[in-house]
């Protein structure tokens, strides 16, 4: 199985959740939020593609992370490839997973489709970016709509 990303993993990071993190920036949205931070992942034939298992074996090598992001673009129009490196972050490593998404929860949850990412997910941060509602000042997020939601 392979997955589209947007670019390589980023380890480290400090702003995409809490504690030192790895992020998976995933290739693809459909939204297209006015304002958006990173415009260049919404092309859905864009960026390259990776092996899942190529993916796992990099993430191996991360030392001292907390958690696993997983970020874009949109991981929920990969969800299998997302849920299945999700799953091994939490189960092989012991890290946490956040995820950010431009649907609700409640969109989630109303199709089932979206469930085996949904099931892996510890921290969501949910909804599009609203350029109106911006403010600079909240953490790990854009919009005062966005939510940060405990599901674990
Ligand atoms: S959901 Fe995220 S990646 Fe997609 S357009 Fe909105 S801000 Fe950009």
């Amino acid at each position: 199985m392979t997955i589209r990303l947007a670019a390589p993993l980023q380890r480290d990071s400090i702003v995409d959740g809490d504690g030192l993190r790895t992020v998976l920036w995933t290739q693809g949205c459909l939204l297209k939020c006015l304002g958006c931070h990173n415009p260049r992942t919404h092309a859905l034939d864009g960026g390259f593609e990776r092996d899942v298992e190529l993916v796992k074996m990099e993430l191996r090598q991360h030392r001292r992370q907390r958690g696993l992001t997983l970020s874009g673009g949109e991981p929920f129009l990969q969800i299998a490839a997302c849920a299945d490196i999700a799953r091994y972050a939490r189960r092989q490593l012991s890290w946490d997973i956040w995820c950010y998404t431009g649907f609700t929860h409640e969109q989630l949850l109303a199709d089932t489709c979206f469930a085996p990412l949904l099931a892996e997910i510890d921290v969501l941060v949910d909804g599009p970016f609203i350029l109106a509602e911006r403010d600079p000042r909240l953490p790990f997020r854009g919009s005062r709509n966005q939510r940060i939601l405990r599901l674990r």
